[in-house]
């Protein structure tokens, strides 16, 4: 399995880059105390998405609602958010594409480590 870095490296190759809180080139505009989901709940999308295997968003939507919007501080009793209501979670603006650049990362690991 890719360790946390190769996962991170990958997701600021893919995502950062065209992020609107990034500047551009894969680095971050946000301040160093600043939120990110995607940052601060790397371990656990990581497994929220390595729990599902599906041609269909919906199913890796219902574990990222489950196992990291559940325990995120933005999200309150009745399950609304925000910081989703208005576009400004990066995690859930490019949640599809994240899927996909965890997905790949862990197809290349696996197929680097089986040489
Ligand atoms: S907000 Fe998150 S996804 Fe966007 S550039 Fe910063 S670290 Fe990357
Ligand atoms: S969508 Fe809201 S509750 Fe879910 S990770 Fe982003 S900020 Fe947290």
């Amino acid at each position: 399995m890719p360790t946390r870095e190769e996962y991170w490296e990958a997701l600021q190759a893919r995502i950062c880059v065209r992020c609107l809180d990034g500047s551009g080139d894969g680095n971050c505009r946000i301040a160093g105390d600043g939120f990110c989901a995607m940052k601060e709940y790397l371990p656990a999308i990581v497994d929220a998405i390595n729990s599902v295997y599906s041609h269909s968003i919906v199913p890796y939507e219902e574990q990222l609602r489950k196992h990291v919007c559940g325990s995120c501080t933005h999200q309150s009793a009745n399950g609304n958010c925000s910081l989703r209501d208005e576009v400004d979670c990066a995690l859930d603006r490019y949640f599809p594409l994240i899927v996909e650049v965890i997905e790949e990362t862990r197809k290349r690991s696996h197929i680097a480590a089986s040489r």
